[in-house]
């Protein structure tokens, strides 16, 4: 079923050597504006999984899988939508932070269809957000309740931001840069560039694809 080397090692792929159709949709290096104008380059070192089995299998922290940050709808790019499917390597730091916040208000948190990581293509990225970079997430459901009420937004956005000084998290409102029906979290716009690739400056495809695999540490990445 899988064509990993070993149990969820993940591929690291520059994003300057995938097809072009994929490229020419991540916009490897790209300045793009947020809601406020401000420019932002858009990361350029994205994993790639293999399968819907293996987004399932691979656990990024003790309680997040890597499935539960790439699943999108309709309003993704098509080719972004079949895999091998590709997202930017700060899906890691990401989950390591939204396992603090889990840990810290003692339930399970169910990010959202298209709350995870949404490509520069994805229809509710303009203007840009860090769901781009894959550091932010939409959490529609704590446990049992759904987040639809300004107590519990507010509420669960107070103690992620508590938990980490980095983390933003959306008031409750109707206005840009606050929500209603779900509580959104972001680290802003982080890259990660994995210790196994070699950076260089030459931002073109490569005749030989550069690419990396991911070493194995730690026990967290096991499936159990
Ligand atoms: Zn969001």
């Amino acid at each position: 079923m899988s064509e990993l080397p070993s149990e969820q090692t993940l591929k690291i792929v520059d994003a300057f050597d995938l097809p072009e159709t994929i490229r020419f949709l991540l916009r490897p290096g790209e300045m793009v504006k947020d809601a406020a104008g401000r420019r932002h380059r858009l990361p350029r070192y994205f994993y790639e999984i293999p399968s819907y089995e293996d987004a399932m299998a691979i656990r990024l922290t003790g309680n997040f899988r890597l499935n539960e940050f790439i699943r999108v709808d309709l309003r993704e790019a098509e080719p972004l939508r079949e895999y091998p499917r590709y997202v930017p390597c700060a899906v890691r730091i990401t989950a390591f932070y939204l396992q603090r916040i889990r840990d810290e208000i003692g339930s399970t948190l169910h990010i959202s269809v298209n709350g995870g990581y949404r490509s520069p293509a994805h229809e509710r990225n303009h203007p840009a957000s860090p769901h781009m970079w894959g550091t932010a997430v939409d959490i529609y459901r704590v446990g049992t309740s759904l987040l639809q009420t300004e107590e519990q937004i507010n509420r669960y956005g107070m103690i992620a931001e508590r938990v980490a000084d980095e983390m933003t998290a959306f008031p409750f409102g109707q206005e840009p840069g606050s929500t209603d029906d779900h509580l959104h979290l972001d680290l802003g716009y982080l890259f990660l560039v994995p210790r196994e690739v070699s950076e260089d400056r030459m931002e073109m495809p490569q005749e030989t694809p550069r690419f990396a695999w991911e070493e194995r540490r730690g026990k967290d990445r096991r499936t159990s």
